[in-house]
């Protein structure tokens, strides 16, 4: 009601889902998919549904990531596409659907928000395009997210995005989660040394700053990138490792 007196577009529930996270990011190449992924995995470690829906249309890598390729089948009776499912994660992608290029690129996003069977699952993950576009503004003012967490590297140029696309989310009243810091630790696999590639706590500042909360950190590990790479995310590969509790602590802080 506050938002229609405003004039502002009314919001919808995505149907069959309880709870929806944003996972968002101002630069890309920061691990946002990366962390969309391993976080829907623990979430689903804490005996939820778990599905993920895969909003970087025009660079979409959860296919990759979660080692899925195909062609969503049509539910009967409503026409909603079904999505594909591994690792007991329900997922939909616009690589699913699309040639990335496509002028219909912004027809199937409606789709993707408005007509997927996700079947009642507990909690949706939406992996966001990087920084503040148009898709970014779409989502937010079309459906009801629960809220979206911020994921940056440590260096002055993420942050100066970061901050740009946190702020584009308040605007359009999407609680803010929190921020995660990514890949500013690197333990040496040879000597354990530690170092903060990127500065050690950039992003602990700009949430101080901004008044919004610090999720945690995942250390930069070759492991989380080679494991991606070949579509075995870390959290369920190597679920007893220390990524994989980093994930997991910022799952319970989300849930
Ligand atoms: P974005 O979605 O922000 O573009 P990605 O999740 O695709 O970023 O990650 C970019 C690259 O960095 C990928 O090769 C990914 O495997 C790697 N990566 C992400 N997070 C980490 C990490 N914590 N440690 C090592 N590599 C990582």
């Amino acid at each position: 009601e506050e938002r229609m007196r405003r004039g502002l577009p009314t919001k919808r529930k995505i149907s069959g889902v309880k709870h929806v996270i944003a996972v968002a990011s101002g630069k890309g190449g920061v691990g946002k998919s990366t962390l969309a992924v391993n976080l829907a995995l623990a979430i689903a470690s804490f005996r939820q549904s778990v599905g993920i829906l895969d909003a970087d249309i025009f660079g979409p890598s959860i296919p990759r990531l979660m080692n899925l390729k195909g062609e969503p089948k049509i539910h009967e009776g409503d026409n909603f596409l079904i999505p594909l499912i591994n690792f007991g994660i329900k997922t939909m992608s616009m690589g699913f659907l699309v040639e990335e290029d496509s002028p219909i690129v912004m027809k199937a996003l409606q789709q993707l928000l408005h007509q997927v069977y996700w079947d009642a699952i507990d909690f949706l993950v939406i992996d966001m395009p990087p920084g503040t576009g148009d898709t970014q503004l779409t989502i937010s003012q079309q459906v009801i997210l629960d809220g979206v967490v911020i994921v940056s590297t440590p260096q002055d140029i993420a942050l100066i995005d970061a901050r740009k696309g946190t702020n584009m989310f308040k605007k359009v009243d999407v609680p803010i989660l929190g921020m995660v810091q990514n890949m500013s630790l690197f333990v040496c696999p040879n000597c354990q040394h530690k170092t903060h590639i990127f500065g050690k706590d950039g992003v602990i500042k700009t949430s101080q700053e901004m008044g919004i909360d610090y999720l945690g950190d995942i250390p930069l590990d070759a492991n989380i990138c080679e494991l991606s790479d070949v579509g075995k995310p870390i959290v369920v590969t190597k679920p007893d490792s220390f990524n994989s509790e980093c994930y997991k602590e910022i799952a319970k802080k989300v849930m």
